[in-house]
Formats: structure tokens, sequence, C-alpha cells
């Protein structure tokens, strides 16, 4: 996400951070660099001459020019003023509407809105919420089972729409049908078009006088870039939408639609996708993401992330674990799987200050991936007895494993070998905690 966006706009800041004084033309220099960053991030040009103008301004104050670090006082006011190019702050749904609180979606065909619609369903259902989900578009069947297929797979309810069924009244009745669930949200999963188109319009603007849906989410493809943001302020016209969702941001370099769309159409972000699958939606937070931009990292994303995938009640019984030493390998197993539950160690790094940039230093970050993988493999090819306990192994069972791994049996010997050297450095480590001395960079 917004790689080339980031790696420019770091490049614009040494020109700043590198001079003691910083005079007038210092500064336009950086900022010209600033400027170019962002057009060349597909950022709306009218979008990109307010906020250079907002920058220059307050670059030459007072706050700047009187600093011990003007550089670092540039680049925090650039900070400032990205977070609220990017919508101030977060915004998220209103969860406090006398129930069901009743969420439309809209969109153009493809932009991720069906996807998006049982990701919700389950980011609500995660906030303790009862969601119910409606599939109405009817111009392209195969939606209706997209939805009821997803919804499946999470078990929430969905309406029984068919194709014949006209999409108001299937709104409607769903969500008379959502109430006597005791269902609290109900997702309006609308049909798209390829275009806008006057007749589809017609038919969302109907839904929306019909239901009153409290949110009217516009979902855009990030990566279409300014044709999403057109899009977006069209929709935005016609039907007053309450924000915007952008999908395939994971893909997305350049971030030129994240950044022009609340100032082009005055709606926040309140979403975004980040990949095929159903956990893949985050909040939309502007100061992480502009903390992300600009190389400055964001612990707190990354912090919830492994609140999700570890849960306390493991955390404390692999404590126990590591204290009697029966740590073993089925656990490291299952502790490597969670850790990249949290995605590609890539993105990992990129959230933890100051490493962003180092990623290209560290030509080998691809490598662990791969080892990942390949150690996964060889404890997959091992017994339950033998994960539990790694001694059995000898070397007809090294040869076994290699085989059925697609490794050698140096592999399986140093992946055992790094293994003991691991726990008896948690052993040492429970050792020295026990006797209340601190281990160098535990907290
Ligand atoms: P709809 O026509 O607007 O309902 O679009 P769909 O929900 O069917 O999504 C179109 C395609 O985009 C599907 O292949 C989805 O898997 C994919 N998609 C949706 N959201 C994301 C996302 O955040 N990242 C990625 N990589 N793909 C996504």
């Amino acid at each position: 996400m917004f790689d080339s966006l980031s790696d420019r706009l770091n490049a614009a800041f040494k020109r700043f951070k590198g001079h003691g004084r910083l005079d007038a033309k210092n500064i336009k220099d950086g900022l010209r660099e600033v400027r170019l960053a962002l057009l060349e991030a597909d950022v709306h040009f009218s979008v990109v001459k307010d906020f250079i103008e907002r920058i220059k301004d307050r670059a030459q104050g007072q706050e700047v020019l009187e600093s011990l670090t003007p550089g670092q006082q540039v680049v925090k006011i650039v900070h400032e003023e990205m977070i609220e190019l990017l919508g101030g702050t977060t915004s998220g749904l209103d969860l406090g509407t006398k129930p069901p609180l009743v969420i439309m979606m809209a969109g153009l065909q493809g932009s991720g809105k069906t996807t998006t619609s049982a990701k919700l369903a389950l980011y609500l259902r995660r906030q303790k919420r009862k969601p119910f989900l409606v599939p109405a578009d009817v111009y392209r069947p195969a939606a209706i089972d997209q939805l009821h297929k997803l919804a499946n797979e999470l078990g929430v309810p969905a309406f029984a729409s068919t194709a014949d069924m006209n999409p108001v009244d299937i709104c409607s009745q769903a969500i008379e049908e959502a109430k006597k669930q005791a269902c609290d949200v109900v997702l309006l999963d609308t049909a798209g078009r390829l275009h806008i188109d006057e007749l589809l319009m017609q038919e969302l603007q109907a839904i929306k006088e019909t239901c009153k849906p409290q949110e009217i989410l516009f979902v855009a493809d990030s990566m279409t870039g300014q044709d999403a943001v057109n899009v977006a302020a069209r929709f935005n016209e016609l039907l007053d939408v309450t924000g915007v969702v952008l999908t395939k941001m994971e893909g997305d370099a350049r971030g030129g639609a994240a950044l022009s769309i609340k100032s082009v159409t005055g709606k926040p972000i309140k979403f975004v996708g980040m990949g095929e699958k159903l956990s893949d939606l985050e909040v939309f937070h502007p100061d992480r993401v502009a903390s992300r931009i600009l190389g400055m990292g964001d612990v707190l994303t990354l912090i919830e992330k492994a609140q999700e995938a570890i849960d306390a009640k493991e955390a404390a019984e692999l404590e126990k674990k590591f204290k009697r030493s029966e740590f073993n390998l089925e656990d490291f197993r299952s502790q490597m799987k969670k850790i990249r539950k949290l995605g590609s160690l890539e993105g990992i790094m990129k959230m933890i200050p100051g490493m962003g940039q180092m990623r290209k230093q560290l030509q080998n970050v691809k490598m662990p991936e791969k080892e990942l993988t390949r150690i996964d493999a060889i404890i997959s090819s091992m017994t339950l007895a033998e994960r539990e306990d790694h001694k059995l192994i000898t070397l007809s069972r090294k040869k076994r494993i290699a085989a059925g791994s697609g490794t050698s049996v140096a592999d399986v010997t140093a992946l055992l070998k790094n293994f003991e050297q691991m726990q008896k450095m948690m052993k040492k480590m429970m050792g020295k905690q026990k006797q209340g001395k601190a281990i160098p960079g535990m907290p």
C-alpha cells in the first residue's frame, strides 16, 4: 500500500532534513518534490495545489524558521496536513442508532461491493452485532448466489431474494425479516453497472426513499485512481452518500483515490479493503495511514492485528509451557501460523517505525516468507508424536520427513537444531524472569 508514494515523499524529505537552516528556496525546492510525488501518485491536481499552498504558508511561518530542527518541523506539518487530507478523524459507523441500522452499499460492478458487504457483516459480528445480509442485485443472478455463499461461510443470515423480485421490495421485505430474526444491522447489497446509468440511479434512489438507510456507503476500487473519485462525486450528488469504502488498497502503490476523495466529495473514507479474504477489512484511520505513507510506521494497527490473532488465554498457556520447557514443535508451528496471519513480513515491517525505509536495504526480506513455508512443510511431515517429542526423530525418520516435505535431511537437522536452541533460550529467559532480572529487549 502506498509504496511508490512513500518512497518519493521520503526522498523529498531528505531535501528538508539535510539543512540546518531552511530558507525560502530550500522550502520551495523540497515542496516541488512533494508536489511531483503527489501528482505522480495520481492525486487530483487541485487537491495537490491546495495542499502545497497550505504547507508553504505554514512552513514560512515562525514555528519553522525559529525552530532548531526546521526540516523536521516541515515534515511534521506535511504529516498534519496529510491527516487532514485523508479526512482528519476516524469516522467509522454510527452504531448508536435505534436498531436495525440499515446500511446501503452502492458502487459500480466489480468494485468489490458484494465482498465488502460480507466483510462488513464479519466486522459487525466481531463488534457483537447481529448482521443480516440482503442480496438486491437481480440483474446479475450470480451476485445473489455469491452473497448467499459468503453468508453461509460466515454463518450470517441472508434474505432469500430471487432474480424475479423487484429490488425495492427485496430491501423493504428484508428489513422486516431482519427485525423478526432480531438482527440489528441490515446490509443491502445493491446492483452495480459498468458505468453510471440513469435507470440504476433511479432504482438506488427508490431504495433510499423506501428504506431510509442511516448509512449509504459508496464502494470503489482504489486501483482505478481518479476514476474512482469522479464516480464517487457523481454517486454522492445523486444519493448523498455517508461514506466511502476503498477496496483493493493492499495493491495500490500510489494512493491517488485515498488522498483525493475526501477533498473532492466531502465524504470520509470509513473502511478499506486490504485483500480478498473476508477478514481483510480495516477501519480507516487517517492519522495511522498518514504515518504509514510517511514511513513513520503504524504500531497501533500492528498491535490490534496481533491481538486479533493471539488471544490472552492462549498466551498464558504458552507462557506456562515455556516455563515447564514443554514448548514443542506443534506449539511452534501453531504460533508460526498465527504470526503469518498478520500478513506478509514486509507488511509487518512497514508498520514498525523506521523499518519501512529499511526494507529496501534488507534485500532478503522476501526470504523469511519462503523459509517459513519450508519450516511449515517439514513440521507437517512429522507425526504428532514426533512433533510432541522431537527427540524421537532418528536418521531414518529424518529421511522420511525430508522426502515428505520436499527438503533434505540437512534441512530437517538444521530445523531441529534451531528449535533446540530456541527451547534453551526460552528456558534461560524464563529462569531470569523468575529471578527478577531484566531481559534485554523484553518489556
Ligand atoms: P461487486 O461486483 O462490486 O459486487 O464486486 P465483487 O464483490 O464481486 O468483487 C470483485 C472482485 O474484487 C472479486 O474478485 C473480489 O474478490 C475482489 N475484491 C474485493 N475487495 C477486494 C480487496 O480489498 N482486495 C482484493 N485484492 N480484491 C478484492
